[in-house]
C-alpha cells in the first residue's frame, strides 16, 4: 500500500471518529438539558412540598390547641353537669350495659346511708338485694325475692316501666330507669311522697264528698217520696171534686189545681228517680215482656198530644225482633217515653217516626236493640248537643222556652241506658229536627 492511500484512510478514519464524537457530545448535552430541567422540576416540587409541611404542621398546631381548649370546656361542663346533677333533691344514677354502677349522685347514696358495698362498680341486683337484706324498702304484700324477682325482671325490659316504691321511712319514690342506645342505663329516683300523700287525701276527701252527695240524694228521694203521697191526693180530690156539679169559673179553678198538681208530680217523679240513681238506690228488675206491646203503649199515651198538633206519629217495628225479651220493662218506658215525648214537645209540624231494630245472636240468644226517634222538630244547636244530657241542662233560647219541663229526663235516660249496659245518643240539626237513639243488649226470652 502506497503511503498517499494510507494517509488518506487515516484522515477517513479520523474525520469519522470526529463525526462521531460530535454525535456523541449532541447527545451528552441533550441527556444533560434534560437532567438540568428534571432537577430544576424536582427543586420546586421540594419547595412545594415544605410548604405543604409547613401548612400541615400549622394546621396540627391548631388542631392541637382546638383539643386542648375542646378538653378543656368537657371537663368544664362534665364539671357543672356533675355540680349540678349533686344539687338536686332527686337520685340519679349511670349503670353501664351489664348493669354496674359508674357513678351516682348523693341523693341516690343517701338511701343506703353510706352502705359501703353501693358505690360506682356495683351491681342493681346487688343494690336490690341490699335494699331487701337491710330493709330499705317496704315491700308490701310481696316477699323479699319475690320482690327482687320482679324488680330485676322489669330491668330486662329494653325500656322498664316506671316503678314506685315506698321506703321503710314511708317515703315514696318513683324509678324512672331508661337504657341508651348501648344498653347504659340512666336510673332516676323521683320523691312523689307528696303527690302520693295528696292523692290519698284526695281520695279520701272524695269518698267523704261522696258519701254526702249520697246522703243528699238519699234525703231528696226520701223528701220526694213523702211530697208525692199527699200530693196524689190533691191531684185525686182536684179530678173527684171537677166531676162534680160546679160553675164555670169553679171548674176552671180546679181545673187549674188538678193541671198543677199533676205537672209538680212529674217533676216529683223526675226528681225522685234522678235521685234514686245518684244514691244508687235504684235497682233494675228485669224479667220476660214483650217490647212490641210496651212501645204501642207508650204511643197509645202520647198519640192524643201528637194528634192535638196534626204530628204524624208511626212505628216502625222490625218482624226479626224476638217477641218476648228479658229486661226492665217499666224502665225502658220511661226511657221510650221521655224520648218520644221530647219529640213530640219539640215539633210543631210534620212527624215523628219510632224505629225499633235488632238481630238477635242465636249463639248467645241476645238481641242488640237499636230504638231511634225521629222527629222533624226545632233541633238542638250543635253547641248544645253534649249540654243537654246534663241534669236540669236544657236548650236556653226563645224557641225552646216556650217548652216546659225539668231538664232531668234525659240526664234519667242516660243513666237508666248505662245501668242497662247501652248507649244513648243524638243526632240533630237545628230547625231540621233531631234523632234520640239508644241500644241496649237484652236476653231474648226462650219460647
Ligand atoms: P225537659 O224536656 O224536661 O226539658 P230533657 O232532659 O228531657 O228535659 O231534655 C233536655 C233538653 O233537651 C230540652 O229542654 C230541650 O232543650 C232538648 N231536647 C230534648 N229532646 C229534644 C228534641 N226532640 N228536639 C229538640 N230539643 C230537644
Amino acid at each position: 500500500m502506497s503511503l498517499a492511500i494510507k494517509l488518506t484512510e487515516e484522515r477517513r478514519a479520523r474525520l469519522a471518529a470526529e463525526r462521531l464524537l460530535e454525535l456523541k457530545q449532541a447527545e451528552l448535552y441533550a441527556a444533560n438539558r434534560k437532567l438540568g430541567l428534571h432537577a430544576q422540576q424536582l427543586s420546586e416540587e421540594i419547595v412545594e412540598t415544605r410548604a405543604e409541611v409547613e401548612t400541615i404542621r400549622d394546621e396540627n398546631q391548631r388542631v392541637k390547641s382546638d383539643l386542648t381548649a375542646a378538653h378543656h370546656k368537657i371537663a368544664v361542663t362534665e364539671r357543672r353537669l356533675w355540680h349540678s346533677i349533686e344539687t338536686i333533691n332527686d337520685g340519679f344514677a349511670f349503670f353501664n350495659a351489664d348493669n354496674q354502677m359508674i357513678m351516682a349522685n348523693r341523693s341516690y347514696l343517701n338511701v343506703f346511708e353510706d352502705l359501703e358495698i353501693i358505690r360506682p362498680g356495683v351491681n342493681y341486683v346487688t343494690i336490690l338485694q341490699a335494699m331487701t337484706d337491710e330493709g330499705i324498702v317496704n315491700t308490701g304484700p310481696l316477699s323479699a325475692s319475690d320482690w327482687r324477682q320482679m324488680m330485676s325482671e322489669r330491668l330486662k325490659n329494653p325500656q322498664p316501666e316506671p316503678a314506685v316504691i315506698q321506703l321503710w321511712n314511708e317515703r315514696y319514690i318513683k324509678l324512672i330507669d331508661q337504657r341508651g342506645p348501648k344498653g347504659d342505663l340512666v336510673s332516676l329516683g323521683l320523691d312523689i311522697t307528696a303527690t302520693v300523700v295528696f292523692e290519698q287525701q284526695l281520695q279520701e276527701a272524695r269518698e267523704i264528698a261522696e258519701s254526702a252527695n249520697r246522703a243528699k240524694s238519699a234525703f231528696l228521694a226520701n223528701m220526694s217520696h213523702e211530697i208525692r203521697t199527699p200530693m196524689n191526693g190533691v191531684v185525686g180530690m182536684a179530678q173527684v171534686l171537677s166531676e162534680t156539679t160546679l160553675d164555670e169559673e169553679q171548674q176552671l179553678y180546679v181545673d187549674t189545681i188538678r193541671n198543677s198538681g199533676e205537672a209538680l208530680l212529674v217533676i216529683i217523679n223526675d226528681v225522685l228517680d234522678y235521685s234514686k240513681i245518684e244514691a244508687q238506690k235504684l235497682d233494675l228488675k228485669p224479667q220476660q215482656f214483650d217490647l212490641e206491646r210496651a212501645l204501642k203503649e207508650v204511643l197509645m199515651l202520647l198519640e192524643p198530644s201528637a194528634c192535638d198538633k196534626g204530628l204524624n206519629l208511626s212505628l216502625d217495628y222490625d218482624v226479626f225482633l224476638p217477641k218476648e225479651l228479658i229486661g226492665d220493662p217499666g224502665r225502658l218506658r220511661q226511657v221510650m217515653t221521655n224520648l218520644i215525648g221530647n219529640a213530640i214537645k219539640f215539633t210543631t209540624k210534620g212527624h215523628v217516626i219510632i224505629r225499633a231494630t235488632g238481630v238477635p245472636d242465636w249463639a248467645t240468644g241476645h238481641v242488640s236493640l237499636h230504638i231511634s226517634v225521629e222527629d222533624s222538630g226545632i233541633g238542638i244547636p250543635e253547641t248544645m248537643v253534649a249540654h243537654i244530657f246534663g241534669e236540669f241542662n236544657q236548650v236556653e233560647n226563645e224557641r225552646n222556652r216556650q217548652f216546659d219541663g225539668t231538664g232531668l229526663g234525659l240526664a234519667i235516660s242516660q243513666r237508666l241506658i248505662e245501668m242497662m249496659g247501652g248507649k244513648i245518643w243524638v243526632t240533630s240539626k237545628e230547625g231540621v229536627g233531631s234523632c234520640f237513639g239508644f241500644v241496649v243488649e237484652l236476653a231474648a226470652a226462650v219460647p
